[in-house]
């Protein structure tokens, strides 16, 4: 894993796996242009009768998402889309890495993880859980277990595909701080007065960010992590 750790950061954004349209490499094709001094600037006048080569560009949805988890701090490294079943996802990423106020965050058990949804994971794991883990249990986050993102599956009981089918829910099991400490959902969920007031904070907070939260207050299959969950909707239990 250790030898991840900066694999995205120092990527320029043309190394990018990449699925180039027309209408991306004519843009590529004009920012060249448009940085070339004077005297070599050529513009073809009609640059759509050559066939283009097909380049591993992302989306311009897929770079805005990928650059802003990179300004955020986050090691991560860009996947190709996955289709299997009645399951897929799409701009998704690996992650490593958040970061905090001071410190960098590991994030565990994500091979598959929605960019969006990283983002808000990268968010709440600053403003809402390490702030709130040094207020509440005198030590910052450095260490964020999870159950993981992406899982093709349905909700537990029900013949509706889940959220984790498409990379878009993750499942927060535990915390590890700086002090050693490490506070599960299941144990500290119930545990001294300090754990279940930080866990208590840190579920408030992620409603304000996700679509989606279910905790142990929910039903027991959620007893022992925090589901997380992108969306509009707001459900928070
Ligand atoms: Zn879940």
């Amino acid at each position: 894993m250790e030898t991840h750790r900066h694999a995205f950061r120092s990527l320029p954004v043309t190394h990018w796996p990449r699925r180039l349209g027309l209408a991306a490499a004519l843009v590529a094709l004009f920012a060249v242009a448009g940085c070339a001094p004077e005297a070599t600037r050529q513009v073809p006048a009609r640059p759509v009768s050559r066939p283009v080569v097909q380049q591993d560009l992302p989306t311009q949805a897929e770079r805005i998402c990928r650059t802003g988890l990179a300004e955020l701090g986050a090691d991560f490294v860009p996947l190709p889309d996955l289709t299997a079943g009645s399951c897929s996802s799409s701009n998704a990423v690996t992650l490593y890495h958040l970061a905090s106020d001071n410190t960098r965050v590991v994030v565990t058990n994500l091979p598959r993880i929605s960019c969006s949804l990283s983002q808000d994971l990268s968010n709440w794991t600053r403003f809402g859980v390490s702030r709130a883990a040094q207020q509440i249990l005198g030590s910052p986050v450095v260490k964020l277990e999870t159950f993981g993102s992406y899982n093709c599956r349905n909700v537990a009981g029900s013949s509706r595909l889940s959220a984790h089918s498409t990379a878009s829910a993750v499942d927060i099991s535990g915390f590890v701080l700086a002090d050693g400490r490490r506070i599960t959902v299941k144990g500290g969920w119930s545990g001294s007065s300090e754990e279940r007031q930080f866990l208590r904070t840190i579920h408030q907070s992620a409603c304000k960010r996700f679509g989606t939260v279910l905790g142990p207050e929910y039903n027991r299959a959620h007893e022992d992590h925090l589901h997380l969950e992108l969306g509009g909707g707001k459900f928070c239990r």
